[in-house]
């Protein structure tokens, strides 16, 4: 078992989605429940912080939320 590894979890509380080191076996939320990573889901294990905050930040972008991409307002050139 490695202790360099991060994985996204979601917290079964407050659905958040986080980075939590492996390292650990617990991970506090931000809501306060402390997620056990043995039994936690791990969505994605990356090798390292960065590599998993940037994969969290594609899985938190809102997909259906009302918003449409800029390029919808973009004049279509003739
Ligand atoms: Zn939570």
């Amino acid at each position: 078992m490695t202790d360099s590894a991060f994985a996204i979890i979601g917290c079964p509380k407050c659905r958040r989605m986080q980075v939590a080191s492996l390292s650990h076996a617990t991970k506090t939320c931000a809501c306060g429940y402390k997620i056990d990573l043995s039994k936690a889901k791990l969505l994605r294990v990356c090798e390292s912080a960065d590599d998993a905050g940037e994969l969290l930040r594609s899985f938190a972008a809102p997909k259906n939320s009302g918003f449409v991409s800029a390029s919808e307002f973009v004049p279509k050139k003739e």
